[in-house]
């Protein structure tokens, strides 16, 4: 039975329908159908930036008064989801890839990527740039002196040499110190540095030719030690109000996929790059979701946070995850995690490990402090939503284990899990980036 409040906020809704307040009045109902007031806002302002249309906005809140359709069995774990339903928001809008961080990129000018597609297959997606000489997208052939020019082909390069010649031997040199100066500071052994100031200048890798060169001179070891340092520092940094974590500005820059694109996000990862991260590190991949656990217990669990640093931080776990995610549509990338590279069937060793972490960490985040500090349990459905692409790897693979039954998880958990992370993961799999909160939607409800 709806409240005697809900019902007086639907009259009223139909009133103001009447008088032609068409969005005004499906958002009243919408309010009353327990939209969260944080998710109003969001659609206030969408309208009011102009963003969607008003006749737009009134379709997908209308969308919202429709009951969650979800295919409920007689399990006890079935019908407890179907009454937990009942009380949890039912849109879960996880806007981490629009941020002001885009609008830093959008500002420096850099250039579009055509968004490499996913990697089911075994080949890591190659982004495509354009040609330095003549402008086309595609640009296959780079500058072998400075890795820092892109052509078409040689005839481009071959005629962009008159001029390039000059560049071409300062990029070099500017490319091989930048190499070193960011492997240098992310290595600082003596810790002379601040952590913003040991990873500051990571962007600088951007460049190819710089990261080519820090790569020769030690990036990787020391990428996976700055990691393991995140895992176990990071919470203590933000309450020494240095919010600084190494994961994330790792992943929004050395990882981060869409270098060059001007329209926000980092939707895609460099698979690329991930992959060369974890073959040349063993340790590379635990350290870098021991990394993402330290961002999540500091978010969640971090007492001594004010709310500003805490929102924050929230914002950082969820990218930090999401990046984890986008990592995680990529075959070669998870080939390169279970240690099964080309067509090779997978043991069940790195699954298992990692369904015992994804396990005990969506079973510590099951308390009410970490439900008061995670509303929506957005970062919650993140930690659900990487155990489920690694579900869908270990049946894809034929992985010789049962990862849903290893992760432990209780008839709750399970059911949210089977319902809402597995149908997303797999969408976002065949997709091969973040879905937006419509395909979200439809893939939970199918
Ligand atoms: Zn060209
Ligand atoms: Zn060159």
């Amino acid at each position: 039975m709806p409240g005697r409040a809900a019902v007086a906020a639907e009259r009223a809704a139909a009133a103001a329908a009447k008088a032609g307040g068409e969005f005004e009045a499906a958002f009243e109902a919408a309010i009353a159908k327990g939209m969260s007031e944080a998710d109003g806002d969001k659609f206030t302002d969408l309208v009011a930036s102009g963003k969607i249309s008003e006749a737009d906005a009134i379709v997908e809140l209308q969308k919202m008064l429709k009951p969650v359709k979800i295919e409920v069995g007689d399990r006890a774990e079935d019908i407890a989801f179907k009454e937990m339903v009942k009380k949890v928001p039912t849109i879960m809008i996880d806007e981490s890839g629009v941020d002001a961080l885009n609008e830093q990129y959008k500002a420096a000018g850099v250039k579009p990527i055509a968004a490499a597609p996913n990697g089911i297959g075994n080949a890591v997606p190659e982004p495509a740039v354009s040609c330095d000489h003549c402008g086309l997208p595609g640009a296959k052939s780079r500058c072998s002196q400075c890795q820092s020019s892109f052509y078409c082909g040689k005839e481009c390069q071959v005629a962009a040499w008159k001029s390039h010649k000059k560049a071409c031997a300062t990029f070099k040199r500017v490319c091989e110190d930048a190499g070193r100066e960011v492997v240098a500071a992310l290595a600082d052994k003596e810790k002379e540095l601040e952590a913003n100031e040991r990873v500051a200048d990571i962007g600088q890798l951007d460049n190819e030719g710089a990261y080519r060169a820090a790569v020769r001179v030690g990036l990787w070891p020391a990428l996976t030690a700055i990691l393991q340092e995140d895992a176990h520092g990071v919470s203590a940094r933000w309450e020494r109000r240095q919010p600084c974590s190494f994961m994330h500005w790792i992943v929004t820059s050395l990882f981060r996929g869409e270098r060059h694109r001007t329209d926000g996000g980092f939707a895609v990862v460099d698979a690329g790059r991930v992959v060369a991260f974890l073959t040349a590190e063993p340790g590379g991949w635990d350290a870098l979701v021991d990394a993402c656990i330290g961002v999540l217990k500091m978010a969640l669990c971090s007492k001594k946070l004010p709310k500003q640093l805490y929102m924050l931080a929230h914002r950082c776990a969820r990218d930090c995850w999401n990046s984890l995610s986008m990592m995680l549509v990529h075959e070669p990338v998870v080939r390169a995690i279970v240690g099964a590279p080309g067509d090779a069937v997978p043991g069940a060793d790195v699954f298992k490990a990692m369904a015992a972490t994804l396990g005990s960490t969506i079973n510590s985040m099951d308390n009410e402090e970490v439900e008061a500090r995670d509303p929506n349990s957005v970062v919650e459905a993140n930690v659900f939503h990487i155990a489920a692409m690694f579900s869908y790897w270990a049946r894809e693979l034929k992985a010789p284990c049962d990862f849903d039954k290893l992760l432990g998880l209780s008839s709750v958990q399970r059911a949210m899990y089977r319902q809402m992370a597995k149908p997303s993961a797999e969408a976002t799999i065949k997709k091969g980036r973040s879905l937006s909160p419509a395909e979200y939607g439809k893939a939970v409800r199918k």
